[in-house]
């Protein structure tokens, strides 16, 4: 049977924080699925496209993943694409306790489907997407929070 991950988000933008832990679940699993949400309840700063496309080069190396959009239940997404395992990441005490009510509220759902969590490197420690888009709005530097790639496609975005 193959063991395979789901890491799920919505990844506005990729930063290194989420390659790093794409990088350290690819040795452990034999598929990781990086499924970038539509945000059916929140607006995106980037595009669902822009969003596939920048996981997708930003990822590139890593031969063992596949980067695709959902916009149904995750634990549905999951079992369509044989997963047991929804891997999140957990950067400080704070992130736990929005990360524990969903994995609940997922084991509820589908209790066949467990959550793992993984920490970055602790130099990725306090990237978030959200204080690079603000960053990158207030005119700072981004360059070391994501890829090349990431940085030129936002900032041709604003
Ligand atoms: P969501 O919109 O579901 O919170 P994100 O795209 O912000 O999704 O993040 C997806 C997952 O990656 C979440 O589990 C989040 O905790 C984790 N994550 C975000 N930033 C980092 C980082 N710098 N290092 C490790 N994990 C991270």
């Amino acid at each position: 049977m193959n063991n395979i991950a789901i890491y799920p988000g919505s990844f506005d933008p990729i930063t290194n924080g989420h390659i790093d832990l794409v990088r350290r679940a690819s040795k452990i699993f034999d598929k990781v699925i990086v499924g970038i949400t539509q945000n059916i309840s929140k607006p995106s700063f980037l595009g669902i496209d822009d969003r596939i496309m920048s996981a997708t080069i930003a990822l590139q190396e890593i031969k063992n993943i596949e980067v695709l959009k959902f916009d149904k239940l995750l634990v549905d997404f999951a079992n369509e694409h044989n997963a047991s395992v929804i891997l999140r990441g957990l950067r400080a005490v704070s992130d736990f306790e929005y990360e524990f009510q969903l994995s609940g509220m997922n084991k509820h759902l589908n209790n066949n489907i467990e959550t793992l969590f993984m920490t970055p490197a602790e130099q990725y420690a306090n990237i978030s997407s959200s204080l690079v888009r603000e960053i990158l709005l207030l005119g700072g530097d981004i360059s070391t929070f994501v890829p090349n790639s990431v940085e030129d496609l936002l900032k041709n975005s604003i």
